[in-house]
């Protein structure tokens, strides 16, 4: 099931895929002939992999078809104001020595910031994260007294099938399904929770048991206030710092580059682009789509494995932007909204991230729309959009939000989507590519994975160290970190 707007706008031609970036310009510079590893993707899995396969001494060369560097994690700007692709933050959970890196490389910029937003619960606003004194004061006593019995019952439920409501249901109890996780899961997949594999739950639901919750919540309570780190000039300043690096240490990045086909051979890899173009490489390390590789390659895959590349699908997403003539719309800096009053599950205000320079007078708000490529809020104008973000907003009890202007861009591959079954096809391809001697798949497309950066960041830094001085590759290491990237959880 699909979300539709309550308004829908004039049907338009809508980009396939948006470019992330301000106003780069496409790279027309010769590219590199021949080079050790060839990077598909500069998001943050691309450009990691990039700064540490060059800092190592190894030739590299990064092909993006955006004209720049962050993919999913870029910033960019509206009405002055940097903006992101949907509330990101970069969270404490990073491997240590990887944040020791980033602070190296962004000093100062990347700011601790204290956690502050609020979930829509059962008509009211609950602190998010969770707050014991909080839930206290705000939670209906019909809600609170369910949700505790929930709790006691806890030992005596189990899911009766794997699938993400079942797996929720049973972890959290009926209360925060059927109140929040439920009508929240379909708003942002667009399908009955019940298709979705159980695997999803444990990939995306961090506090997944009331255990887990009240360790939380109990963190909070002793002044372990939850923090995140943000760099001053967006999220994006991280992959820009990423870029700088990989170029610094040697690597080439070429933007405004679409890969449209690999040869693979036993021996190394072409890779050739859209406008014809081509590289040599020993290897290549892929953090495109998976679908897409099994696409580009030449030979193709067997056609079982092209099927159920077919078969795995990706949620889309519409990103809003609100431009508001007031210095701060609220104190928050995202309101998660589960509730069906609105298509919109979140709306940050990136100002309210970091201590910065933006204007005065001004802010910026980012609605996340999830929908599908094609469907009607895909097709709707920016102008419906606005409209539809602004009512909805409205719906849920926040304060007016009427913009001077609406700046829209959409993600075709915002999430994966665990439909049941979706591990035989994954396992299918996976293994097709994992067959491929010179071909690395990772990052969150490349491993069809619900994941933070911190997460695509710890994939690079894996696929890097697996790179040995003289250009063989450990296997068994790269074996043992997919073991590993299995455990990453979501962080909200
Ligand atoms: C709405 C939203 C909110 C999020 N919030 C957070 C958060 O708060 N904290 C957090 O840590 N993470 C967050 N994430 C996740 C984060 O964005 C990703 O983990 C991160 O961007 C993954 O990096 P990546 O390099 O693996 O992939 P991507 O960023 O997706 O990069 C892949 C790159 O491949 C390029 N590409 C695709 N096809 C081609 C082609 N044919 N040729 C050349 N290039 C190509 C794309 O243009 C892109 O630049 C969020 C994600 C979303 C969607």
């Amino acid at each position: 099931m699909t979300a539709g707007p309550s308004q829908p706008g004039p049907a338009r031609a809508a980009p396939t895929e948006p470019d992330p970036t301000d106003a780069g310009q496409a790279d027309r510079r010769p590219l590199p002939g021949r080079v050790d590893v060839a990077i598909l993707g500069a998001g943050p899995a691309g450009l990691a992999a990039a700064w540490w396969a060059a800092s190592a001494g190894h030739t590299v060369a990064v092909l993006e078809r955006s004209t720049g560097p962050g993919g999913l994690a870029a910033s960019f700007c509206v009405a002055g104001q940097r903006v992101d692709h949907g509330s990101h933050r970069l969270h404490s959970a990073t491997d240590p020595d990887i944040l020791a890196a980033l602070r190296v490389l962004l000093g100062n910029d990347l700011q601790q910031r204290p956690r502050n937003g609020r979930i829509r619960l059962a008509g009211r606003w609950i602190a998010f994260p969770l707050q014991a004194g909080d839930l206290v004061r705000r939670l209906p006593p019909s809600f609170a007294v369910a949700a505790m019995r929930d709790t006691l019952l806890a030992p005596l439920r189990r899911p009766r099938r794997d699938t993400f409501a079942e797996v929720v249901r049973a972890g959290l109890g009926p209360t925060m399904w059927f109140r929040f996780y439920g009508p929240y899961a379909r708003k942002i997949w667009g399908v009955d929770p019940d298709t979705l594999a159980g695997e999803q739950a444990r990939r995306r639901v961090g506090a997944n048991s009331p255990a887990k919750l009240a360790k939380r919540v109990v963190h909070g309570a002793r002044g372990g206030r939850a923090t995140f780190f943000y760099p001053r000039r967006g999220f994006g300043q991280i992959a820009e710092a990423l870029a700088g690096a990989a170029e610094t240490a040697g690597a080439r990045l070429c933007y405004g580059v679409e890969v449209a086909a690999l040869a693979l051979r036993p021996d190394g890899v072409a890779v050739t682009t859209a406008d014809g173009r081509a590289v040599e490489a020993a290897r290549v390390w892929s953090t495109v789509p998976v679908p897409l590789l099994a696409r580009l390659a030449d030979p193709a895959p067997p056609a079982a494995v092209t099927a159920a590349a077919r078969r795995l699908t990706f949620r889309s997403l519409l990103l809003v932007y609100l431009v508001l003539d007031v210095d701060r719309w609220t104190p928050y800096d995202a309101h998660y909204l589960p509730g069906p009053e609105t298509p919109v599950t979140r709306v940050s205000e990136p100002k309210n991230y970091r201590d910065g320079d933006d204007p005065p007078g001004r802010t910026v708000l980012c609605a996340e729309v999830p929908c599908q490529v094609g469907d009607g809020l895909w097709r709707s104008d920016d102008a419906a959009l606005g409209r539809l973000v602004a009512a909805g907003l409205h719906a849920c009890g926040l304060p007016a939000a009427a913009p001077g202007d609406v700046v829209v861009r959409r993600l075709a591959h915002a999430y994966p989507v665990y439909r049941s079954g979706y591990e035989g096809d994954f396992t299918a391809l996976d293994g097709w590519a994992s067959a491929q001697p010179r071909l690395l798949t990772f990052g969150r497309q490349g491993l069809f994975a619900h994941d933070n950066t911190h997460h695509a960041l710890a994939m690079a830094r894996a696929a890097a160290d697996a790179l040995r001085p003289g250009g063989g590759f450990d296997d068994a290491a790269w074996a043992a970190a997919r073991r590993r990237f299995r455990t990453h959880v979501v962080e909200d």
